[in-house]
C-alpha cells in the first residue's frame, strides 16, 4: 500500500504516512452488511419428536373408519383418494383392509396422503 498525496510505501496499518503526514484513506469501501435472506424456519405443520403430524383429525378419521370403513370414507377423509375408491370396490378388503385401518389409526400408524401421521384426536 502506498500513500495517496507522495507516493510512499506505507507500513501497514499506518494511519498516518510517516513520510508526509497524510492520513491513509481509510474509508475503503465498506463491506456490504449482508443481510442473509430471511431464512423460512416456518414449519407448515406442528411436529412431534420429529414427526410429522397431519393436520387430520384422528378421532374424525375412527369413526369415520369404524361406521362407513367398509367404503373407505377415512381414507377419503385423510387425501388417499386412490385407495379410498379400492376400498368401495373391495369392500374394505372385505372388511380386513378395513380392519387393519382401524387398528392403524387407534395406535397412532394411520397415515395421511402426505405421509403424516394422523395422531391429533382434537376435531
Ligand atoms: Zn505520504
Amino acid at each position: 500500500m502506498y500513500c495517496a498525496s507522495c507516493g510512499k510505501e506505507l507500513p501497514t496499518q499506518a494511519a498516518f504516512c510517516p513520510a508526509c503526514g497524510a492520513a491513509v484513506g481509510g474509508t475503503a469501501g465498506a463491506t456490504r452488511g449482508g443481510a442473509g435472506a430471511a431464512q423460512g424456519s416456518l414449519r407448515p405443520y406442528p411436529s412431534r419428536s420429529g414427526v410429522e403430524v397431519s393436520e387430520k383429525s384422528r378421532l374424525a378419521a375412527l369413526l369415520l373408519c369404524l361406521f362407513l370403513g367398509w367404503l373407505g370414507v377415512h381414507r377419503f377423509y385423510v387425501g388417499k383418494v386412490g385407495t379410498g375408491v379400492l376400498m368401495i370396490f373391495t369392500f374394505g378388503g372385505l372388511g380386513i383392509w378395513t380392519l387393519i385401518d382401524l387398528i392403524m389409526i387407534i395406535v397412532g400408524g394411520f397415515k395421511d396422503v402426505d405421509g403424516r401421521f394422523v395422531l391429533d384426536w382434537q376435531v
